[in-house]
């Protein structure tokens, strides 16, 4: 009802105004200098049924669309290999510069001296875009979140996972600002173009033509053409781009190497190494955080950090996962799989509990699969969390929540070691006892360590107690 009442004040306010244009024009009496809009209708209408108006719209759109659809996929392209190879974004940096220092018109005259008016719409359309393109997609993958490619890390995520799943997301803002302004810059300075080079069969050659021949219905005519073309570009454009953003599906892709170890079937690991930590000293802005630190983890043990909060249970953790650096010592027998709780939840917030769970485990082998895994993870998430809570974009969870699918995520990832930061942070004390129960029935062998500030899990999990 409010969108009805909203959108006829809107109506009347555009009648006014029109209404105010055609007396301005009665009154001018002069179709040249002022022509009035039902001039104006008349002629859209007339240029409408002219057997050339489509060929007309769609040549522009072919030669500035093409030139916006090669910026885009040139400058995500290559502002991707700048962001990885930064010596690439030092050698192009001039370069884009120039790109957008020089003013369009000298663009389009050198184009024109170099190269005639053929392709101009194009080439001056692809030079607009692309330099905006690529400053975004570079600042947008800079943007991505560093806890959460830490996290990736720790878990061997492959690189098609982070790009997609990490990347993407903080891609998608910088890109989607970016293709709103240059969509109609595209559309402004192609049909610039097409007015210098008097590209034939164009929108800007018959927006030429008006003015040659003092026909000023025709020229509104054209510019209204020209404005509701750009317009529905960008609304096709912006759909397409929505529909890639909000495209969510679970991760499925990479080899299969078998079941993941970990995860059904159950069995009992067999005892691989221990993990031995060496004389481990870590200082931060001279203070002293760990001191000559041994410690020795049988394959297969529990063990509990339990120390006062500061006293260096995450610094230790980070030093063993590789996140860290300690200043001297080694550590040895450490898996290449890790499953991880860190101190934060380190969730990919858009996406539901299940594709959290699943993107820390190697999954892929297909449509059917994927569901099977999908599956399975729902089965074994729904022991610690509410069913409805699964489907729900993480972001949208209670903390305790949250923290729950983190531990999952670990617990289910396959990982051979499980380093886990004060896994039970914000759980109610039921939430806390079922989770631990469930910890304890799917460690199925794996070596465990976890830190906590609470002296009561030791008990709970039966680990040995380790102090820092
Ligand atoms: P805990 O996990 O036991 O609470 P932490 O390992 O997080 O303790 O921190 C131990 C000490 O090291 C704290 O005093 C903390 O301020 C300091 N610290 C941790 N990380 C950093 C860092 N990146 N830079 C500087 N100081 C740090």
């Amino acid at each position: 009802m409010k969108g009805t009442h909203k959108r006829g004040r809107k109506t009347i306010i555009l009648l006014f105004w029109m209404g105010i244009w055609q007396v301005a024009a009665v009154l001018a009496d002069n179709p040249i200098l002022l022509t009035g809009p039902v001039r104006v209708l008349r002629a859209f209408v007339e240029n409408l049924l002219r057997p050339d108006f489509f060929p007309v719209v769609f040549h522009s759109l072919a030669g500035i669309g093409l030139g916006f659809f090669l910026a885009l996929f040139a400058g995500v392209l290559l502002g991707a290999v700048a962001f990885s190879m930064v010596w690439v974004e030092e050698i192009l940096a001039p370069v884009m510069t120039v790109l957008k220092s020089v003013p369009v018109a000298s663009f389009v005259v050198l184009l024109l001296i170099w190269f005639g008016a053929g392709r101009l719409s194009l080439m001056i359309s692809f030079l607009i875009v692309f330099p905006n393109v690529y400053v975004n997609t570079i600042a947008g993958l800079k943007s991505a979140d560093r806890k959460l490619l830490e996290m990736a890390r720790v878990f061997g995520m492959s690189r098609g996972r982070k790009l997609f799943y990490l990347y993407r997301p903080a891609l998608l803002p910088y890109l989607e600002g970016c293709l709103r302004v240059s969509l109609g810059m595209s559309w402004k300075s192609g049909v610039a173009a097409e007015i210098i080079g008097l590209a034939e069969s164009s929108l800007g050659e018959r927006l030429y033509m008006a003015k040659i021949y003092l026909d000023t219905a025709g020229l509104f005519a054209w510019t209204i053409t020209t404005v509701l073309v750009s317009f529905l570009f960008e609304k096709a454009v912006l759909r397409i781009f929505r529909q890639f953003a909000q495209w969510r599906p679970y991760p499925g892709f990479g080899l299969y190497e078998g079941f993941p170890a970990g995860i059904s079937p159950k069995r009992d690991r067999e005892a691989g190494d221990k993990i031995r930590m060496c004389h481990i000293d870590k200082t931060y802005n001279g203070q002293s955080v760990l001191r000559d630190l041994n410690l020795t983890m049988e394959a297969g043990g529990r063990y509990l950090l339990t120390a006062p909060s500061g006293a260096g249970k995450t610094t230790l953790l980070k030093i063993l996962t590789g996140l860290e650096q300690g200043d001297r010592g080694e550590i040895a027998g450490m898996p290449d799989r890790i499953g991880m709780v860190f101190q934060e939840d380190r969730l990919c917030e858009e996406y539901d509990a299940v594709c959290n769970i699943l993107l820390g485990m190697k999954t892929g082998g297909g449509k059917g699969r994927k569901k099977q895994l999908a599956d399975y993870v729902r089965a074994q998430a729904s022991a610690i969390l509410p069913a409805d809570c699964l489907t729900k974009p993480v972001r949208q969870l209670s903390g305790g929540m949250r923290r729950r699918v983190a531990l999952l995520r670990a617990l289910l990832s396959g990982a051979d070691v499980l380093i886990l930061d004060e896994p039970f942070t914000g759980l109610d004390e039921e939430n806390r006892m079922r989770s631990a129960q469930y910890l304890m029935e799917n460690l199925q062998g794996r070596t465990l360590l976890m830190s906590t500030h609470r002296e009561e899990d030791a008990q709970l999990l039966q680990a040995t107690r380790v102090t820092l």
